[in-house]
């Protein structure tokens, strides 16, 4: 059965997108600890990260580096912070967090509630500043 993020990746369920090319994809975490928080996924479904092939994980890699670029001209923050965790969704996905301090990678503090108008905006903002 196709994961949440490869039915995400097909638009049968919506996401906040903010970035997309040939083999990677990127959108809003539904439930973000931060603002601009960001998941970036591999198309190719695999479930460990680090099972994709090298290539697949370098240009994820670099993929991830455009987004970050884009989240911090985005989001007030003192940089982007990375994390990947998959122990939720069976799909590698690599969490981009604009933090101010290491408290900001928390997963275990509440989650933000966005309105879909502010989580729209931001994704738009984060796309337009790629
Ligand atoms: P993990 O697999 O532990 O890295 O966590 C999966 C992440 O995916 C969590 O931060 C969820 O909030 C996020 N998530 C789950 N479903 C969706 C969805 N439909 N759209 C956006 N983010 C999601």
């Amino acid at each position: 059965m196709a994961s949440i993020f490869s039915k995400i990746i097909a638009g049968e369920i919506p996401s906040y997108k903010v970035a997309e090319d040939e083999h990677h994809f990127a959108f809003l975490d539904i439930n973000p600890i931060a603002k601009g928080h960001v998941l970036v996924v591999p198309k190719h479904e695999t479930d460990y990260l680090f099972d994709l092939d090298d290539a697949l994980l370098s240009s994820l890699t670099v993929f991830s580096k455009r987004v970050a670029k884009a989240i911090e001209k985005s989001v007030p923050c003192q940089r982007i912070g990375v994390a990947v965790v998959g122990l939720e969704v069976p799909h590698a996905h690599i969490h981009l967090i604009p933090i101010n301090g290491v408290y900001d990678v928390d997963f275990n503090r509440p989650k933000l509630a966005l309105p879909a108008e502010e989580m729209q905006e931001i994704a738009a903002t984060i796309a337009e500043n790629l």
